[in-house]
């Protein structure tokens, strides 16, 4: 028997359009929470824009997109409250260069969550363990590598505590060097429970850590299941020929 769970996030016949340019075509999807799903596909296949689309960071052509309920293309509803929910962290760490590393992390609890400076420091700390850089607190982003860049960017998310880790292509600008470290603290939160949409061309850790596979080409989710069903035993000719390509 099958338990009914409520989707954390409930995507209904989204549609993107830059110009003439179709990029989303009549996307559904559902993320239930706990979920982690992972994106893949070719480059310009529209998994950003999706991504994108889902905070709003984008806005849809047409379509809904219901976040805890909530539909926030639904001018009315307040996307700054949702955003807040929604932790994101892009290929390139988009850290503030002028602020350490502690100031990064805190700086939204604090502005957007009115947060003390103490309390946001106590959980801003508590996340630099868990990311394994609490000697960095003090540092400021330009003296990191590449790799724990990217790993303040996930605690900068985290400390919002979000109920969502939405990432796109966190491991794409590092050094083969530095991937691992920053793919063990995503496995780790998957671990604890997060509830995740990844984009990624890692397909070891897809087929490792995710729960769902979404395969996207030409702006539609072509196959979706587990990975499996998407790695191992697809019929699908576009699927086995882009993981030809990739694997
Ligand atoms: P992917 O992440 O799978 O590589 P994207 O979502 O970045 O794909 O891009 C899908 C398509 O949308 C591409 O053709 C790209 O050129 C186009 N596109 C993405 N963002 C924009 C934008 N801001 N303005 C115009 N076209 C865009
Ligand atoms: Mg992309």
């Amino acid at each position: 028997m099958e338990m009914m769970t409520e989707a954390l996030i409930q995507i209904e016949h989204l549609n993107k359009k830059f110009g003439d340019n179709e990029v989303l075509k009549d996307i559904s999807a559902e993320i239930t929470s706990g979920e982690v799903v992972v994106i893949i596909g070719p480059s310009g296949s529209g998994k950003s824009t999706f991504l994108r689309c889902v905070n709003l960071l984008e806005v849809p052509t047409s379509g809904s997109i219901k976040f805890e309920g909530t539909d926030i293309t639904n001018k009315k509803n307040d996307i700054f409250k949702t955003r807040e929910k929604m932790g994101m962290v892009f290929q390139q760490f988009n850290l503030f260069p002028n602020m350490t590393v502690l100031d990064n992390i805190t700086l939204s609890p604090i502005k957007v969550k009115g947060l003390s400076k103490k309390e946001a420091e106590v959980i801003a700390k508590e996340l630099l363990e868990k990311v394994g850089l609490s000697e960095k607190a003090d540092a400021y982003p330009q003296s990191l590598s590449g790799g724990q860049q990217q790993r303040i960017a996930i605690a900068r998310a985290l400390a919002m505590k979000p109920d969502v880790m939405l990432f796109d292509e966190p491991t794409s600008a590092l050094d083969p060097e530095m991937v691992g470290d920053v793919l063990a603290v995503m496995q780790q939160l998957a671990k604890e429970g997060m509830t995740m949409m990844i984009v990624t061309h890692e397909m070891g850790f897809a087929k490792e850590v995710g729960d769902r596979v979404i395969f996207m080409d030409g702006g539609v989710i072509v196959e979706e299941g587990t990975p499996e069903e998407v790695f191992d035993h697809t019929k699908n000719a576009r699927t086995i020929d882009f993981l030809s390509k990739v694997l």
